[in-house]
């Protein structure tokens, strides 16, 4: 199918031709005809689906041919999660919309708000912002709905996530009732469909794949080790299997700094990526990866979603993430767009809960490669036929016995071949590096790719807002990073959201 087969305007057309968009993808063959239509939608796709295309393209087209702005007025409205991922779907409109005579403008937080106040000024066909800082904006009259056409509502899972759910109440509140919404969701949970069910009218349904999508198109594997080996061991293997740019996660800040200390004391390129910094100083950092002058960008799960970067071959987890689900956006990072993408995981002892959880989330067991010479003193458990992943694959196949050939997700004959070690109760090894089950030394690493420049993409995410998510589950974390006011405003408390307001300007 051809981006003409939906029925795109001509100058949307010719900037797909530039851009090198050949047909659309399956999330934009759903959502663009739905959205011309003027229905609702409710989506599930993640980054790396071509989504932000899904949404704009159909919008930018019904912006040009219905009506016009006006003073402080917004025709369509994008709400997102965090300042990174308002930059990249901004520029996404900007790049999509460079042949119309559209007006479009981003606002967040942590910056002044007298430069969004003169943008909105003269009316704007499009606002990409976060809910705080739109918020702001409409307390201080600087913005009308009166226009809205449409509302899009961008992972709105995250924004549940970092506590915007009372923001959005005030938000949808204040915006006309008849308009169309969009909303996109990593996954739909519970939370997003009650979400749903209050917002959406009638809304067309779009499903383009399972949250653990990336774990198909990835290999992955893991080195147990020692955690304090991971350093040494990644100098080795960034020396042995020669890789090019290298993406790193560690769980956090202070982590990463030190191991950006640690491989540029080595004379390893790096640069890093966290809440601690300022967002020019990520956007830098991001540049300067994007341009492959720094060969590894480290990062803590900031960079974990959203982030865009063409052809990235290799993805590192240094460290394991807290939650299971981030595992599955850090390793989206590589294998876009059916390029070929690898994420190795240095896996210790005190890591192996959080690595059955990923097991069982992703549904598969990861394969694990000794690296000679770095071998755990610390063992770390085997999460083979008693751990957890073949315990709840054990479960699904007795429950649903269609679909259990479906629940591991290795390169061929891995699913037959762990489908019967699973009946005859053995360790089952599923996804594999590279050249299939050769040992590291015999595997030909991924040559590194020459094109690592980004297009209009910009930068990654911040939801760590400078804590990790240590905090016991229902506990209410007033910090003074991202979404503090929002966090205060869900607290009704008013001391927290002063308090939120002077820590950090980083807010929103
Ligand atoms: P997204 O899921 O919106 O973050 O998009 C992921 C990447 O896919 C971006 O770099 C887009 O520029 C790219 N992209 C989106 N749609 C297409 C398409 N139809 N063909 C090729 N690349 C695309």
């Amino acid at each position: 199918m051809t981006f003409q087969a939906l029925g795109l305007i001509d100058p949307i057309q010719r900037t797909l031709d530039t851009l090198g968009y050949k047909q659309p993808t399956p999330v934009q063959k759903q959502a663009i005809p739905a959205v011309l239509a003027g229905r609702d939608l409710m989506a599930a796709a993640q980054t790396g689906t071509g989504k932000t295309a899904g949404f704009a393209l159909p919008i930018l087209q019904r912006l040009t041919m219905e009506g016009v702005t006006e003073p402080k007025a917004v025709r369509c409205l994008v709400l997102v999660p965090t300042r990174e991922l308002a930059e990249q779907v901004y520029e996404s409109f900007r790049t999509y919309g460079g042949n119309l005579p559209l007006k479009s403008a981003v606002a967040y937080g942590g910056v002044p708000i007298e430069p969004q106040i003169t943008k909105l000024r003269k009316g704007l066909d499009v606002l990409v912002a976060t809910p705080g800082r739109l918020i702001d904006l409409h307390d201080q009259g600087a913005i009308s709905f009166t226009l809205l056409q449409t509302l899009v509502l961008d992972e709105a899972d995250r924004m549940l996530d970092l506590g915007f759910e009372r923001d959005l109440d005030i938000l949808l509140a204040a915006l006309p009732k008849k308009r169309q919404t969009l909303l996109f969701s990593a996954t739909f949970s519970d939370e997003i469909r009650k979400l749903a069910g209050g917002m959406l009218k009638d809304p067309v349904s779009v499903q383009v794949s399972a949250s653990n999508t990336a774990t198909k198109t990835v290999r992955q594997w893991l080195i147990p080790t020692d955690k304090r080996r991971k350093p040494e061991l990644l100098l080795h293997l960034l020396r042995k299997l020669q890789w090019g740019q290298v993406l790193v996660f560690v769980k956090t800040r202070k982590g990463v700094e030190t191991l950006v200390k640690t491989l540029q004391e080595h004379g390893i390129s790096a640069d890093s990526i966290h809440g601690d910094k300022t967002q020019p100083a990520r956007l830098k950092a991001l540049a300067r990866f994007k341009k492959a002058e720094v060969q590894l960008l480290v990062a803590t799960d900031v960079a974990a979603r959203g982030l865009d970067i063409e052809a990235l071959p290799q993805v590192v987890n240094f460290d394991l993430p807290t939650v299971a689900e981030d595992y599955i956006h850090r390793i989206g990072r590589t294998g876009r767009a059916g390029m070929e993408g690898e994420a190795v995981s240095l896996v210790c002892a005190d890591e192996v809960e959080i690595l059955k959880a990923i097991e069982t989330l992703t549904r598969q067991v990861i394969a694990r490669q000794e690296e000679p010479g770095f071998e755990a003193d610390h063992r770390v458990p085997e999460t083979g036929p008693k751990g957890a992943a073949i315990a709840a694959a054990k479960k699904m196949a007795a429950e649903a016995p269609a679909k259990k050939k479906r629940s591991f997700t290795g390169p061929a004959g891995g699913k037959a071949a762990a489908g019967n070690a699973l009946a005859a109760g053995k360790a089952v090894t599923v996804a594999r590096p590279a050249g299939g089950d050769a040992s590291l030394g015999t595997w030909e690493p991924p040559r590194a790719s020459p094109k690592t420049a980004g297009g209009a993409r910009s930068a990654g995410r911040t939801y760590d807002g400078g804590k990790q998510a240590t905090a016991p589950k229902g506990a209410v974390v007033v910090t003074g990073g991202r979404g503090a006011k929002s966090l205060a405003r869900s607290a009704g408390n008013s001391a927290a959201k002063s308090a939120a307001r002077k820590v950090k300007p980083g807010g929103r």
